[in-house]
């Protein structure tokens, strides 16, 4: 398979390296939406959120926590987003899953921020409904 984020866990192609346990891996991202953007990957090859394997996705989030512990240290942050995107009108641009742990400072401009506008309740209250009735059983 090619996938660029399995390369850099083989080494193959060059990452600016955070942190590595046997599970998972973090590194810089080459297009940082803000300075200190780190990406947290599973070593282990899952596309996206439907399809990695529960233990492996404790274990990366575990240690994206980590990081972004050391991120609020070392970058003196109070505030960070998780990201995550899943398929093509999510732009997930590499189908490999990922984190992104991105710094926010006021007013940095990252588009990243959205305005709330209250929903209709009835809709969402169906939409809670359908959601439920759909859920895998536990492993
Ligand atoms: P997404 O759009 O959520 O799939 O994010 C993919 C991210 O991977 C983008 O922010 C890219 O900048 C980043 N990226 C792609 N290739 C590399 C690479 N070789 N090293 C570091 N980051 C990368
Ligand atoms: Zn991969």
């Amino acid at each position: 398979m090619d996938c660029i984020f399995c390369r850099i866990v083989a080494g193959t192609v060059p990452s600016f390296k955070v942190y590595e346990d046997s599970a998972a891996l973090a590194f810089m991202d080459i297009n940082p939406l803000a300075p200190g953007h780190v990406l947290v990957i599973p070593k282990r090859h899952a596309p996206n959120l439907w399809e990695i394997e529960d233990g492996s996705l404790r274990e990366t989030m575990a240690a994206a926590r980590r990081v972004a512990l050391a991120m609020k240290t070392a970058l003196g942050l109070d505030s960070l987003n998780l990201v995550q995107a899943n398929g093509p009108w999510a732009l997930q641009s590499v189908d490999h899953l990922h984190f992104h742990l991105v710094p926010r400072r006021e007013g940095d401009g990252v588009p990243l921020d959205w305005f709330l506008t209250p929903g209709d309740h009835d809709k969402i209250k169906a939409l809670a409904a359908k959601i439920a009735s759909a859920l895998p059983a536990l492993p």
